[in-house]
């Protein structure tokens, strides 16, 4: 039987070694913190995963939260025009929903399940000295630490990091008493351009469902506005004081939320970064760096969770095809470049959606408010970004797209008029 060490329980540590211990593997799961704590600690995301990350749980048995959490069942997009109307806006259900099970929930049940199938579960900040000696008594480590300083022994590869500092001021709020969208629940999404995103939509948290409030500002703006604030109740007003200036549609949907509890806000930012993901330590042993470790992306479109997901069971995939075979240089390189195969669409996407919409892009989510088959292609591309680079990411392929789009829909108007309401928006007009 191998020997397996796993550094950090979040979604990828736990959603690997849960997998590997169903398939007969001898696991130990290294954390920094115990299920309690992170129970009784700070909100950490707000971890919204689309249908395949969701069914990668759902393969382990890790679907703990199906009838308790409320669903997601598409997206809205919205552009205001800077005179308390809007310029763009659709809605468009997902294939299949979506949901957001708070990580101070998931991952306390988590730590007992895999505790439950065998796991073994040791409690420290695992630091270069504890590596040396897991490698030591281990056929492989992986560290799956998220942006724990551990992660600082991976180099960071500045031909695959697009950005050497955080594009956004990042911060979550989660409440109760939320208005719940007219027809179905949603990612709401509002694209405030040169200022910065909000999103919000359903999840559960500790005291039962709720809704997170993400915003993204862009650094400097009006939305980077946090540093001052000392309680849970400004971090709320804050929040609704942005809204009721840039977003009156979302305010109106808050007149009487409260926040879940005292720690669940959260304000910080980070850079976007790709690290190379085998990790040297002195001794001359290698280690294989995970998830967020080796691609951390910023949270605007959503995928850090559904990644980790994904890189779990890459990961797994990769562990069970190479049987009793070494876990060499070459294994953890190539265990790597197989999840960077997907993962490096969700990179080049995300890091695009952090710069400033080129013409083509809100000229196609301009057709989709007058096309509901482009809305629904945008909503859906959220569970596999792959696809977006057919259509979306390349002019030449987005006027390909929108001409057989208004030709065969016969919305050729519709398709006109919202790719001129995006142009205007563009221009700043
Ligand atoms: C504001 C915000 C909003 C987000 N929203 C979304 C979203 O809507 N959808 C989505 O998919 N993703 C979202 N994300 C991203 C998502 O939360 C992360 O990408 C995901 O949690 C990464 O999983 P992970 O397992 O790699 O790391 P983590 O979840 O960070 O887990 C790492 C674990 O390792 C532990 N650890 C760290 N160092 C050590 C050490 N030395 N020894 C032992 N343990 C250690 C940590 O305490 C932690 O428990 C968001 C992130 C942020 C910041």
């Amino acid at each position: 039987m191998r020997d397996i060490t796993i550094i950090g329980a979040g979604q990828a540590g736990l959603q690997l070694g849960i997998g590997l211990l169903t398939h007969g593997y001898r696991v130990t799961l290294v954390t920094d913190r115990t299920a309690e704590q992170i129970r009784d600690g700070r909100i950490m995301s707000s971890q919204c995963m689309f249908g395949t990350a969701l069914a990668h749980e759902h393969n382990l048995g890790l679907n703990l939260w199906d009838r308790d959490c409320p669903p997601v069942e598409g997206i809205s997009f919205v552009v205001p025009d800077g005179r308390g109307g809007t310029a763009i806006s659709w809605a468009s259900r997902l294939d299949a929903g979506a949901r957001s099970v708070d990580q101070r929930v998931k991952m306390p049940a988590w730590l007992a399940e895999f505790e439950r199938r065998g796991g073994r579960i040791e409690l420290r900040e695992a630091d270069v000295t504890d590596l040396e000696s897991y490698a030591r008594g281990s056929d492989l480590v992986i560290v799956a630490a998220g942006k724990g300083r551990i992660a600082g022994l991976f180099e960071r590869d500045a031909e695959r990091s697009t950005f050497d500092r955080p594009q956004r001021a990042l911060a979550l709020t989660y409440v109760t008493g939320m208005t719940p969208r007219d027809d179905y629940s949603a990612v709401a999404f509002n694209l405030i351009p040169g200022v910065g995103e909000y999103f919000t939509f359903p999840a559960l948290t500790t005291t039962g469902p709720c809704d997170i409030m993400v915003f993204e500002g862009v650094p400097g703006g009006p939305l980077d506005c946090w540093a001052d604030v000392s309680s849970t109740e400004e971090h709320v007003e804050r929040s609704l004081r942005i809204l009721r200036t840039h977003l009156p549609w979302e305010a109106e949907r808050c007149a009487d939320v409260a926040p879940t509890d005292p720690n669940g806000v959260l304000a910080g930012r980070f850079p976007p970064t790709v690290r190379r993901p085998v990790g040297q330590l002195p001794s001359g042993a290698l280690v294989l760096g995970m998830a967020d470790v080796v691609v951390l992306n910023d949270p605007i479109t959503g995928q850090g969770s559904n990644n980790a997901s994904k890189c779990a069971a890459s990961y797994l995939a990769s562990i069970l095809e190479h049987g009793e075979q070494p876990f060499d240089r070459a294994f953890l390189q190539g265990t790597f470049e197989r999840y960077w195969d997907y993962a490096q669409y969700v990179a080049a996407w995300t890091n695009a959606m952090l710069g400033a919409p080129p013409e083509h892009a809100l000229q196609l989510l301009g057709a989709a408010a007058g096309d509901s088959r482009i809305a629904h292609r945008f909503a859906n591309g959220f569970d596999d970004p792959r696809d977006f680079f057919h259509w979306f990411m390349d002019p030449d392929a987005a006027r390909v797209y929108l001409d057989a789009a208004a030709v065969s829909a016969g919305t050729a108007e519709a398709v006109r008029v919202g790719a001129e309401a995006a142009t205007t928006v563009g221009s700043g007009a």
